[in-house]
Order: structure tokens, then C-alpha cells, then sequence
């Protein structure tokens, strides 16, 4: 049997990270098993559907380094890969449901069922359609109030032997409630998910579901309809939702984590992030938090999941992203720093901070306030910026580094000559390293959190260096 299994995100907005998270190991489970990894995109809730976001979904998919087999964008035997170009499948589906008595046209208007639910809710009986349309002809309905002329399909529950347990597995036997009759086909003539999910996991022949645990109260409807249909279910296992400090589920309205594009607008490595989510409720058998996704496939297993909701911990994200970053090559990481830079240029100067900056920032984005200088003419600087106590003096402390830098050669201008040239000053006045490179610091860059003096002076070249120290002397005052 070849592993087939799916991602099947719905184009509701810019993507969650549970989609990211969710997709990661079915992706993990198809390269494991020599399997096939598909794309779907579930478009059928033209209410909620967001222009473009499939593109964004495939997009931010890719730069996580996720890659399917079939999809819309790629085509492939079972498409299309899109639910809204299916629909002739679904009403076909639909049709043989009706004829075997197993769904049914309803015409309750809107109206009709919100006063349903209303006086439900006030009996405190349980919600759910009340079948008014069962066994109705049109004609015989559209005598009763609140009714539609345009019919919804509805499945028919059976009042007896419906499924309400299945074996997930990561959970085993799981009991799921017992569903009402669900809408399958609405108004508009789209799917709704339910029909359209087991009608394209049949049809695309997936062997394996691996989905947010938020769909197991789902399991009875579809495993009604594979019933129906009289055709096999592929295999569950839901994973457990990531979750707030709080304990509640990640959404995009309290987190701004649960949009995967934050990761890569707060610049961190896709490689960082595979590797955070894949130890979201999953744990390597070994105990080993860092991980490549060649060791997670060379390792994964269903079973190894928690179902207990984990704790969406950013600090250990940061954490990650800052190792991952260390073992970036200089060039890498300024390649993969150039999103989050100031502007154009500067690429030798950049390379020559790198070493300092991979060990600083814990984010990409970080990268873009410590190389600001670079990029800077003339700075603005006060003299009430320099305020600092003790020997030398501000203006001494620079008029000392100049001369020790004027008199080093344009090149070698590197850490290690321009570190002895401004330490044998220090030491042969017996200067504290506060009062001496605090102003340097300020003269380079009008800032105080910043690289390192001496990288931020091999990065800027003597010219440039000189320029900087001679414009601060010039408003310090004698
Ligand atoms: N379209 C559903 C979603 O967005 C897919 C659920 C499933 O995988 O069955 O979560």
C-alpha cells in the first residue's frame, strides 16, 4: 500500500501555524513510508473565503520547506486540487445518498431554523435539525411555514448504530457525540466540509488523516457517510491544538503567533521553526531537542504524540532560532538577514559583522537596528548623549582613538589590529573600558546597544571610522 496523505487547509485568511504544524508531519510521514504528500485546498465556504490566500497558504507552505507531490499547483492524477473545481463529484456524491434514502432535500428557510434553535435553547433541548422536510415532498413542505424554495441536502443520522467511537492513533478508542442531521449540500450548491473532506479523501485515495484534534467531534458524520458510501476510511490520528500560556487554543485573535507568517516577518529560520513545532507534543525517541527534519523523518512515528495540548513556548523558540543562526555561514546569514537590512548595499561591511551579530540577534528582524549605522551619513549626536563619569573624558576617549586609528594602515583594518591599537592606548593611560568605549560607541552609531566598538570599526573601514570619531570631537566642546 503506498502512504497517501493530505493537507487540506482552507483559504480563510493568511495561514495558522496549526496548518504549518499539521502539515510538517504528514509531509515527515510520506517521506518516511516512499509516500505521496497532496494539497488540497478546501474552498468551499464562499463566506469565509479569502481572495488569495491559497497563494499565501502555498507560499508560506513553501518557505517552511514543505513540498507536496499534487496539489493545484502542481497538478496530479486526482485532481483538481481545489474544492470548488469539483463540484460535479460532490453533487453526484450527493445524489447517490439521496436515491439510497440516506440524505434528504430540506427547504427550511434561515428563519425557520434560528426559531428552531431558539425555542430548543429555551426547552434546554439538545440543538439539531428536527426534520421537519423528512419525508416531505416539495410540495407537501412548501405548504408549512418558513419555507425555502431553494433546498439544502441534508444526511439522514440513523437513530441506531452510529459510530461514535473509532480508533485514533494516537488516542486509540475515542468517543466522539452523536452528531444531527448535517447540511451536506447548501444553498449555493457547494459542499459543505464534511461531504466534501470524505468524498476527496476517498477519491484521492488517502491511507492516513493526520488533522487537528478539533475535528474528532467530526468523526461520526464522516464515518456515517464512509458508511454510506460503502467505502473503507483511511486512518486517523489527531493531533493535539497547540496551546496558550493559558491553556487555550492558539488563535490569531490573542496570539500573534498563530499566523505563521509572524515567524518569517520576525526573521526566524524555517529550519528553526520545523524544528520547534515538530517538539509540539512530539518528542524524539532519544529525548534531543535539536533536530534536522531528515533525523524527524528518520524518526517519526504517530504513536510518539501526546494527545495533552503543549504549551506554545516562545522563549524556547528564541532560544532555537539564535543556534540555528550561530551555525549559519557569515555569507547565509546575510543572505538570509537581507529581508530584515535597512536598504541596499553595504554587503562587504555586513560580512565583516557578521560573526558578532550571528551571536547577538535571537531574531532576524533584530538585525536591521544593529546595522542601522551602516547605512547612516552624518549622525545626528548631541553633546548630552556623551554624559558619561570618570577618566578620560568623553572628547579625550575620542581624540586618543583617533590618533591610535589614523595610525593603522586602511588594510589590515580588522578586529584583532584595531582591538590592540585601542587597548595599548587604554593600558598606557591605565583608562577603566567604560569612559573609553562608551563615547565610541555613541560617535559610531548615536546609540548604546549595539555590536561590539571593534566590529562596528573593522565593519565601517578607517575612512569612515575617522569621519565618525572627527564629527563627535567636533561638537564636544574642549
Ligand atoms: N479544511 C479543514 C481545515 O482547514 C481540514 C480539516 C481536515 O484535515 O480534515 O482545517
Amino acid at each position: 500500500m503506498t502512504v497517501r496523505v493530505r493537507m487540506a487547509p482552507s483559504p480563510t485568511g493568511d495561514p495558522h501555524v496549526g496548518t504549518g504544524y499539521v502539515a510538517l508531519f504528514n509531509y515527515a510521514l510520506a517521506r518516511q513510508r516512499g509516500g505521496k504528500f497532496v494539497l488540497r485546498i478546501e474552498d468551499t465556504d464562499r463566506g469565509r473565503y479569502v481572495e488569495n490566500s491559497d497563494q499565501q497558504i502555498i507560499e508560506t507552505l513553501r518557505w517552511l520547506g514543505l513540498d507536496w507531490d499534487e496539489g493545484p499547483d502542481k497538478g496530479g492524477p486526482f485532481g483538481p486540487y481545489r474544492q470548488s473545481e469539483r463540484l460535479p463529484i460532490y453533487a453526484e456524491a450527493a445524489k447517490r445518498l439521496l436515491e439510497a434514502g440516506h440524505a434528504y432535500y430540506c427547504w427550511c428557510s434561515p428563519e425557520r431554523l434560528q426559531e428552531m434553535r431558539a425555542d430548543q435553547t429555551a426547552r434546554k433541548q439538545p440543538p439539531g435539525y428536527d426534520r421537519l422536510c423528512v419525508g416531505k415532498t416539495r410540495e407537501e413542505r412548501s405548504r408549512l411555514p418558513g419555507f425555502d424554495p431553494t433546498p439544502v441536502i441534508r444526511m439522514r443520522v440513523p437513530d441506531h448504530d452510529v459510530p461514535l467511537t473509532f480508533n485514533d492513533m494516537i488516542r486509540g478508542v475515542t468517543n466522539a457525540p452523536m452528531p444531527d442531521d448535517q447540511v451536506l449540500i447548501k444553498k449555493d450548491g457547494f459542499p459543505t466540509y464534511h461531504m466534501a473532506v470524505v468524498v476527496d479523501d476517498h477519491e484521492m485515495e488517502i491511507t492516513h488523516v493526520l488533522r487537528a484534534e478539533e475535528w474528532i467531534s467530526s468523526m461520526p458524520k464522516q464515518l456515517l457517510l464512509y458508511r454510506y458510501f460503502g467505502w473503507e476510511p483511511p486512518r486517523f490520528a489527531h493531533l493535539p491544538l497547540l496551546r496558550n500560556q493559558d491553556r487555550s487554543k492558539i488563535s490569531k485573535r490573542k496570539n500573534p503567533a498563530a499566523r505563521l507568517l509572524w515567524f518569517q516577518e520576525e526573521g526566524f529560520l524555517p529550519e528553526a521553526l520545523v524544528n520547534f513545532l515538530a517538539l509540539q507534543g512530539w518528542s524524539m525517541p532519544d529525548g534531543r531537542e535539536k533536530f534536522s527534519f531528515e533525523d524527524l523523518i528518520a524518526n517519526f512515528d504517530v504513536e510518539r504524540f501526546s494527545p495533552v495540548g503543549p504549551i506554545f513556548d516562545i522563549n524556547k523558540l528564541d532560544w532555537m532560532n539564535a543556534e540555528y543562526i550561530k551555525e549559519l555561514s557569515d555569507e547565509e546569514f546575510i543572505r538570509r538577514a537581507a529581508p530584515f537590512l535597512p536598504g541596499p548595499g553595504q554587503e562587504a561591511s555586513l560580512l565583516k559583522l557578521a560573526p558578532a551579530l550571528k551571536t547577538r540577534v535571537k531574531r532576524l528582524k533584530e538585525v536591521c537596528d544593529q546595522v542601522e549605522f551602516l547605512y547612516q551619513g552624518k549622525l545626528e549626536l548631541e553633546p548630552s548623549m556623551f554624559a558619561t563619569s570618570g577618566t578620560p573624558s568623553p572628547r579625550d576617549a575620542l581624540l586618543a582613538a583617533e590618533a591610535a586609528l589614523e595610525a593603522l594602515p586602511a588594510e589590515p583594518f580588522d578586529v584583532a589590529t584595531i582591538e590592540s591599537a585601542l587597548e595599548a592606548v587604554r593600558s598606557e593611560h591605565d583608562w577603566k573600558p567604560g569612559p573609553m568605549y562608551g563615547p565610541i560607541r555613541i560617535a559610531l552609531t548615536a546609540k548604546t546597544k549595539t555590536p561590539p566598538n571593534f566590529d562596528m570599526l573593522a565593519a565601517l573601514g578607517r575612512d569612515r571610522s575617522l569621519a565618525r570619531l572627527r564629527d563627535a570631537i567636533a561638537i564636544l566642546a574642549a
